[in-house]
């Protein structure tokens, strides 16, 4: 008789719940584990990162990774709308909202974040919204089509992909940012000051340094009150203006939490408790949470490494960010707040056209600690490779920067480890990986079987030119 397999719960059938699936079916070389998926949301794991595309033509349902059938192939019991309530980590089981108690041997926490919402007066009036799922999109897009002025609170990423969409719907948009520059926790000032000007040229309006006190309106938002009195027409309301980790299971299980929330799990993903992990948005790895989806899924492929005895461990992660809108080629990476008490500073510009990139250099001249690339940023890999593995900083920083109006070369700068696709975790090994193994033929195979480029898209050129020359040229 066979063995039983041990029962794996993954709680969350979200980015990072996906991505533990497919990595565990792909490490679990001995068929030890079979998984059961609990997920409140009504759809099986779909691409959050894109949801803008909503916005235009796309439907809900081609954001879905896999349909149903796949969990069914593979047989993963996934259990959609079906919202964990309670861990009891002594009997080894979850309660569902349905009252059902699910066992587990091991037990994998993906329950991602929840939008924060500042205190603003009546934010919980009709034609305020938030962000983060296709049902917010579909309530965005109504409301949009019944008012003529937008107000998106928040200058952050999240914030200017919010409010590109309000001004493709055609309505005059206004971005309010309680600090002086957009995108202020990746720029400095004179980067955000550039991107301040780039996003009014595209009909953007801004108001800096000032925050919404109150929506206002008769039944719904009609204009909102800014700190110092002044009136804004909204008949929109869009919230960017931050996460909050989903970690109350973890701390009503008692499990450690990190110092600023978030589960707090070890560089094998584990929490406090040996049998349950905690990946992607819900989890604090050294005391930092994460809000891209990169770190969540090293974090899910490390979760299923460990599950399947595979040496992969997850290593201090280096911030870095790039905006996805229009071809603005906006990039954060490392630290990027540090004074020149701290760090050396290093700029090359062209105001004029738009471009400027600073390097963050240790003072003993030895490592690159952090950079910003606005208007140009084709060495945005060469760099985040360079933070992350601490790469001895050259004599001269312009063998690290390519000259302005120069972008380099994506061909050749390539190694096996350098990430292609930032947004899926994908690295020109795993291309060149996919095409041996599968055979592929060209890049929307590539596309399809690796998922580089299927988010942002901001990688397309290069999974292009990558592709082309493993399959051309073999290198
Ligand atoms: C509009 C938008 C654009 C973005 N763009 C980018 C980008 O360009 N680049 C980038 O890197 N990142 C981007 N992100 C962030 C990225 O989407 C997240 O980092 C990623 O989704 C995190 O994955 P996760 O699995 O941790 O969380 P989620 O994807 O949120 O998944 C968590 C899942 O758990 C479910 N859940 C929660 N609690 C329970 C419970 N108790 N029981 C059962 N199920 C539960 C939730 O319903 C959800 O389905 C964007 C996010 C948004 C909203």
């Amino acid at each position: 008789m066979s063995e039983q397999k041990k029962q794996v719960v993954v709680i969350g059938n979200g980015m990072a719940g996906y991505r533990f699936c497919e990595k565990l079916l792909e490490y679990d070389a001995h068929h030890q584990y079979s998984m059961t998926v609990l997920g409140d949301d009504p759809l099986p794991a779909y691409d959050r990162v894109a949801l803008s595309t909503l916005f235009g033509s796309k439907k809900e349902r081609e954001l879905i990774f896999s349909e149903k059938r796949w969990y069914d192939y593979y047989k993963i019991d996934l259990k959609l709308g079906t919202r964990v309530v309670s861990i009891d980590r002594k009997a080894k089981t979850v309660k569902s909202s349905t009252g059902e108690d699910v066992p587990y041997d091991k037990l994998v926490i993906a329950t991602g974040s929840r939008p924060f919402v500042p205190t603003i007066g009546n934010s919980d009036k009709g034609g305020v919204f938030v962000y983060r799922t296709p049902q917010d999109v579909a309530g965005i897009r109504a409301r949009a089509e019944k008012v003529k002025h937008a107000v998106v609170i928040g200058g952050g990423l999240l914030g200017l992909e919010a409010a590109e969409a309000c001004r493709e719907m055609d309505l005059h948009t206004t971005i309010v940012e309680h600090e002086s520059v957009l995108m202020f926790r990746q720029l400095d000032k004179i980067g955000g000051y550039l991107l301040d000007q780039k996003i009014e040229k595209l009909g953007i309006h801004l108001k800096l340094g000032t925050s919404v006190q109150s929506v206002e309106g008769e039944n719904a938002a009609e204009r909102v009150i800014l700190n110092g009195g002044e009136e804004l027409e909204a008949g929109l309301v869009i919230i960017a203006a931050g996460i909050t980790p989903n970690d109350e299971l973890g701390a009503e299980a008692d499990l450690d939490m990190g110092q600023f929330g978030g589960i707090a799990v070890n560089e094998n993903v584990l929490t406090s408790d040996p049998d349950i992990y905690a990946v992607g948005e819900c989890a604090s790895f050294n005391d930092e949470l994460f809000g891209l989806v990169a770190p969540c899924y090293a974090m899910a492929e490390a979760a299923a490494a460990h599950l399947g005895k595979i040496n992969r461990v997850l290593e201090k992660w280096t911030p870095a960010s790039k905006l996805k809108l229009l071809d603005l080629h906006v990039s954060s990476i490392g630290e990027t707040h540090l004074s020149e008490a701290e760090a050396v500073h290093f700029i090359d510009q062209d105001i004029h056209a738009g471009v400027y990139k600073k390097l963050l250099i240790s003072k003993d001249w030895k490592k690159l600690l952090g950079a910003i690339l606005i208007g140009e940023n084709s060495e945005f890999e060469r760099l985040r490779k360079a933070i992350a593995k601490e790469t001895l900083f050259p004599a001269n920083p312009r063998d690290w920067l390519a000259p302005i109006g120069e972008p380099l070369n994506i061909e050749v700068d390539l190694e096996d480890d350098d990430l292609v696709c930032y947004c899926n975790y994908v690295t020109k090994g795993d291309i060149c990986r996919a095409i041996d193994d599968e055979k592929l033929k060209n890049a929307s195979q590539v596309m399809a079987s690796t998922y580089a480029a299927s988010s942002c898209g901001g990688c397309l050129q290069n999974v292009l030119a990558v592709t082309k020359q493993y399959i051309e040229h073999g290198i």
